[in-house]
């Protein structure tokens, strides 16, 4: 009898959730937007420097690795390093505000790591109503890139301004700013921003044939991280990154390469199986990473521009490769890893391990 009684009671409950189902969704789905809307993660971050991965793959598809994109929180300043495909969405997803981008600094002029600019431009502008453009800092040639973006996306610009007025998107923010520095010598770092706390600084890295191409290197009071952007292994890295507390470095895997050369080989698909092999003279493997964050003495070493991509369990430890007995303050980054380094501290924390 009890039984029944409690099988009466919860097919009633079923009955009014099903009936209230759209109802109850539709409040969550309105405290989400709002929610979502409202957030903003510097908030909540303590004063130092933060590093997350608004994308940590190259330039293949993979389920938690979107196209190359650092960004960099500085003290007030959001700076993002490189703009790959979905870079601006993350930082959505991960709530950053992508309104108050103040700058992105790419590394060189890859596809994969400028494919996603003219997204970030137009999220930037239309989310917070800036009146001025997206200031686009790279070495020479940035000019070249940006002006092709603009002319690009001229059209959806005009659209967005007459539809949602000036109030939403003024024309005087729409597109990007170029602002070209001069490639640096080896052993030289040319300074590209600087204020009371923080200093930001292009270094030269070894992308083989791609000229030009820089990594960045920032300090935030007490705190420091160096991005290298595509490279070998590079004495240069090595020397600019020396002390320093957060490495983040390029990795892609030979073995895990070959593996895929082999396929393509097999399937006699041509351009597969010379970039395969192509690509393993312009970047660092896991291994080479590992050397560098040893012999510079860093904090820690996130990898990133991770390629292949890595999407069997346990795929993670046959693209290390033994990288982890050279270094082991090491992580795999994917979309979404986090570090967290307060000024004052010597901490460095992993805040999030993905999206
Ligand atoms: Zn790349
Ligand atoms: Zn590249």
């Amino acid at each position: 009898m009890k039984i029944l009684f409690s099988l009466l009671l919860l097919s009633a409950a079923i009955v009014v959730i099903v009936g209230q189902k759209e109802k109850i969704l539709t409040s969550i789905m309105l405290r989400g937007a709002e929610i979502q809307m409202g957030r903003n993660q510097i908030d909540d971050l303590e004063d130092g420097l933060h590093v997350s991965l608004c994308g940590a793959g190259g330039p293949m598809p993979a389920p938690k690795a979107s196209g190359p994109c650092v960004v960099i929180i500085a003290g007030a300043k959001q700076f993002v390093i490189d703009a790959g495909t979905n870079g601006a969405r993350n930082l959505v997803r991960m709530g950053y505000p992508v309104g108050k981008i103040d700058a992105v600094f790419l590394t060189h002029f890859h596809s994969d790591h400028i494919d996603g600019l003219g997204e970030m431009a137009t999220l930037r502008w239309v989310s917070a109503a800036n009146s001025s453009p997206l200031q686009v800092f790279g070495p020479e040639g940035v000019e070249a890139v940006v002006s092709g973006f603009n002319e690009a996306y001229a059209a959806s610009a005009g659209h967005r301004n007459e539809h949602h007025g000036d109030g939403v998107a003024p024309l005087s923010g729409r597109g990007m700013i170029a602002k070209p520095f001069r490639t640096p010598p080896i052993g030289e770092a040319v300074e590209v921003f600087r204020d009371d706390n923080t200093l930001l600084e292009a270094i030269r890295v070894d992308h083989g044939v791609v000229s030009p191409a820089v990594g960045y290197r920032i300090r935030y009071k007490d705190r420091s991280a160096l991005i290298t952007g595509d490279s070998n292994k590079s004495t240069n890295i090595i020397h600019f990154a020396d002390g320093i507390d957060l490495l983040i470095h390029d990795a892609v895997a030979p073995n895990l390469v070959n593996l895929m050369n082999k396929a393509a080989q097999k399937l006699g698909n041509r351009g597969m199986s010379k970039i395969t092999v192509d690509i393993l003279d312009y970047h660092s493997s896991p291994v080479g990473a590992a050397e560098t964050a040893r012999e510079a003495g860093v904090g820690h070493l996130l990898l990133y521009h991770i390629v292949p991509p890595l999407i069997l369990p346990g795929q993670s430890s046959i693209f290390m490769d033994g990288a982890e007995t050279i270094f082991p303050e090491i992580t795999v980054g994917q979309d979404g890893t986090s570090f967290s380094m307060p000024s004052g501290t010597k901490e460095i924390n992993l805040i999030r391990d993905e999206l």
